[in-house]
């Protein structure tokens, strides 16, 4: 059976949309991918799923009734999981988000469903309730951090997860750096530790836990994991109102940080550090993520 969206509906799909986007075509595929999730598998309103994801959808005037993208991400509802895993894979490739193959092939070996509550809806490009007000972030948003971290992401090198929620990125990063490199998650919601480490465990990221190159710690991640600092890649999966002091200063020389910075308005922020120490930052995109806070204001809801 051919889970594969046909070329054409993707077409159809992204053409009225290019105005809004033209300039990235990451951005575009944003703007593209937000429109499919029309979450028909969950409930969550759209206030609440917009969290970790692109605003963009906001000023697309087809997010509420949807398009022909729409039907195209649901045909990876059938076939075995892996295979619908790897058409949603094809899908971020067809849109641009993912352009390196080493990406593709990281993505397509860690199955999405074992990290989304139920294996429900892992293949629809949305942000979902994982509890404890934490969400685990859209395919879209994992590949275009994975791909702007690719080149600190090679083998040998470390890698810290900070808000690893689901583990699906931890699980991806230890992938990425394999063999030799560290991976490592730090997620303040110990449940959310426990069961990232249950869904790793079912992956094919599950001997780096064996081996002890994959690791996730309940902590409070503004302070980072200075114990296999300095990384090459520091991912932030929650938004913090600054650049926490810690984390850069367990960047290494050369590498790459990527973290959501702001409060009502967010973007997604690149830290690169040069050899001398020095610290470039740019804006990649806009986004909506969840706070990087304190457990408490996430408990009671922020
Ligand atoms: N990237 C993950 C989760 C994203 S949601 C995934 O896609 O599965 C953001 C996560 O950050 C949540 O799990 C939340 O509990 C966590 N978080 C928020 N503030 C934090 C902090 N100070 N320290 C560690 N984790 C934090």
């Amino acid at each position: 059976m051919n889970t594969t969206p046909s070329p054409s509906a993707s077409v159809s799909a992204s053409a009225p949309y290019n105005f809004l986007f033209s300039s990235c075509p990451a951005s575009r595929a944003l703007s593209l991918t937000a429109t499919a999730t029309l979450f028909p598998s969950h409930s969550s309103p759209p206030s609440s799923v917009s969290l970790t994801t692109s605003f963009s959808f906001l000023q697309n005037p087809n997010f509420i009734t949807g398009n022909s993208l729409f039907h195209s991400m649901q045909r990876f509802c059938s076939g075995s999981s892996m295979s619908r895993n790897k058409a949603m894979v094809e899908s971020l490739q067809r849109y641009g988000v993912i352009r390196s193959n080493k990406v593709a092939e990281v993505m397509e070996s860690i199955d999405r469903a074992l990290f989304v509550p139920n294996g429900a809806g892992a293949y629809i490009d949305s942000p979902m309730s994982i509890g404890y007000n934490a969400t685990i972030s859209a395919p879209h948003m994992h590949a275009m951090c994975l791909q702007l971290l690719e080149k600190n992401l090679q083998p040998g090198m470390h890698a810290l997860d900070i808000g690893s929620g689901t583990g699906y990125l931890t699980a991806c990063f230890g992938m990425m750096v394999r063999p030799e490199g560290r991976a490592v998650g730090v997620e303040h919601i110990p449940e959310l530790v426990s069961s990232s480490i249950e869904n790793i465990q079912k992956s094919a990221a599950a001997q780096l836990l064996k081996d002890g190159s994959l690791s996730v710690h309940a902590a409070d991640g503004r302070k980072g994991w200075p114990e296999f600092a300095p990384y090459d890649a520091i991912h932030v999966g929650a938004a913090a109102p600054e650049i926490p002091q810690a984390l850069i200063d367990q960047l290494k020389p050369g590498g790459r940080m990527v973290i959501p910075v702001g409060n009502m308005f967010q973007d997604l922020k690149v830290v690169d550090k040069k050899s001398d120490g020095s610290i470039s930052v740019h804006t990649e995109t806009s986004v909506r993520y969840v706070p990087l806070t304190s457990r408490e204001a996430q408990l009671r809801g922020y």
